[in-house]
């Protein structure tokens, strides 16, 4: 079993196989990027073995650093024709174990870090192409340099890639105003199973000349090609941004004032997040330099923020929020006073993500359901969980405004953490069949990797499931494209 906690998560095929690769392959594959960028000890693999939250760990003869797509190209070639699985990685931050290989032992792992060459910036045409390892944090940066915005933001910004993002289609805080990382697309640079590489690097909004072929790549999870480039969409830099946060009452709530955000401020609503009481004190209990903004607790918090490229907002926060507070929407707000404070009201939902861990164990979830059923949604997963763990900690919270939420929930306080994993699976259950009576899906924004491969069939129409399969005979005949995930 690959989970550290020797917990029922599903684990990938191939379990209790063990491979090895022959030292003459070996040879060969380091020889393509130069002893230096070829990792064989298992200390220095260990970074690129186990995920973040320690729940998925793998084996491998070889870590692989290339440093162009000729290298990707050859590596995968030479890969293809000895049916050697290989494993694609950038920041190593998914979070449903799909860069990390299985524990078969003979999966080399193929890390894009070292492309991290921003090609090229066209700020007229509003692109920017980028390699695949470059961190989305620098990319961002870098579209500020010019004037422009990159909006594909999340928790993990400062370490994920470029690369991974599309390739697990990340959403974030954005995604409300900006679309998913699929929309920020233009063009794209695959390396193809047999070593082929795809030139599809245009800047243009407008091509209809056949299939479009990038969105096949984007959120396949590295199980059909090797993203090395992309050509992203810039936006216009804000001028104007305004960022509160919201105490309240209950999501319900907190959908009547997206509701009312949007009917005043329209598309300058840029994001809408929610959070339980529960969530923030997490966050100040683990996350130092933090503090609640607000005077008393509430028991639901939203940080809303508006922004506009030009200098003003024809609507401000202070005035939607006012409105609200009249309706008996909101209890208190605090609009933050600086670009800092902003960040700092931000900050509290994006740490969220990394501090759940310091509470002991948490059973993760990521659903979308229609915008209108969150707080449905939010009641009755929170009543299935209770009754399944009395005493569990459930904390609900993620981008409302995109109807999508982390049911994650932590165990009892002083619980034993590896029997309140064990719950994994039926907690997902229970959750995945309130999400499937509301037309949601189990799978938002964190793709499927290994985490839930098994449900794939189950919930997939299976005219669309066996496309899937074809396309992947397709496009990866071997099967040497990071094996035992997805499909
Ligand atoms: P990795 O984790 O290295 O890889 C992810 C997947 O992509 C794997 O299947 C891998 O094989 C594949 N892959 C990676 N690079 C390539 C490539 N160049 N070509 C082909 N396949 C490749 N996600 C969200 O959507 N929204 C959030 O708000 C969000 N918040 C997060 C917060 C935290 C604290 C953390 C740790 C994660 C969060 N995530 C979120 C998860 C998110 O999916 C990843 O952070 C990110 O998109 C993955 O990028 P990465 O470079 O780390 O990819
Ligand atoms: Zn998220």
């Amino acid at each position: 079993m690959s989970h550290a906690n020797e917990v029922a998560l599903p684990a990938a095929g191939g379990r209790g196989e063990r491979k090895s690769l022959d030292p003459a392959l070996i040879a060969r594959f380091v020889a393509i990027v130069g002893e230096r960028y070829a990792i064989t000890d298992p200390a220095e693999q260990q970074a690129y073995l186990v995920e973040m939250r320690d729940l998925y760990h793998g084996r491998t003869p070889l870590v692989l650093r290339p440093g162009s797509t000729a290298e990707v190209a050859a590596i995968l070639k030479l890969a293809n024709e000895t049916r050697t699985p290989v494993v694609p990685q950038g920041g190593n931050t998914g979070l449903v174990g799909g860069q990390v290989p299985r524990e078969t032992g003979d999966e080399i792992v193929l890390s894009l870090k070292r492309l991290d060459r921003i090609r090229e910036i066209d700020a007229s045409s509003n692109t920017m192409t980028c390699e695949a390892g470059v961190v989305l944090q620098r990319a961002q940066e870098a579209a500020a340099e010019v004037d422009r915005l990159f909006p594909l933001s999340l928790g993990a910004e400062g370490s994920c890639t470029i690369g991974g993002n599309l390739s697990t289609n990340a959403g974030g805080t954005g995604a409300l105003a900006y679309g998913v990382a699929r929309d920020l697309v233009l063009g794209l640079e695959v390396v193809l199973a047999d070593g082929r590489v795809w030139n599809g690097l245009g800047k243009l909004k407008k091509d209809n000349t056949g299939y479009d072929l990038k969105n096949l790549f984007i959120g396949a999870e590295g199980t059909l090609g090797v993203i090395t480039a992309a050509v992203l969409k810039l936006f216009p830099r804000p001028r104007t941004v305004s960022v509160a946060f919201v105490g309240l009452s209950s999501p319900h709530h907190a959908l009547r004032l997206l509701n009312l955000a949007q009917a005043r401020a329209g598309s300058a609503v840029t994001s809408f997040e929610l959070m339980p009481r529960i969530g923030l004190e997490f966050v100040l209990r683990h996350m130092p330099g933090t503090r609640d903004p607000l005077a008393s607790p509430h028991r639901w918090y939203v940080v809303l923020e508006l922004s506009s490229p030009t200098a003003r907002i024809d609507v401000t926060a202070e005035e939607i929020l006012g409105e609200a507070l009249e309706q008996g929407i909101v209890e208190d707000a605090a609009l933050a006073g600086s670009v800092e404070q902003g960040r700092a009201f931000m900050h509290l939902r994006h740490a969220l993500a990394e501090v759940q861990r310091y509470e002991g164990g948490s059973i993760k979830d990521d659903v979308t359901v229609p915008v209108s059923l969150v707080p449905q949604f939010i009641e009755e997963a929170t009543a299935v969980a209770e009754a399944l763990v009395p005493g569990c900690r459930p904390v609900p919270f993620g981008h409302l405004g995109d109807g999508n939420i982390h049911f994650n929930v932590s165990q009892p306080v002083g619980a034993d953490k590896a029997q309140f994993l064990a719950h994994w699976e039926e907690m997902n259950a229970r959750v995945h069949a309130i999400v499937a009576r509301m037309g949601g899906s189990i799978s938002a924004e964190h793709g499927i990797g290994q985490l839930k491969r098994h449900l794939l069939p189950q919930v997939k129409d299976p005219v669309a499931y066996a496309l899937m399969q074809s396309l992947k005979r397709m496009l990866d005949p071997n099967g040497i494209l990071n094996p035992g995930k997805v499909l």
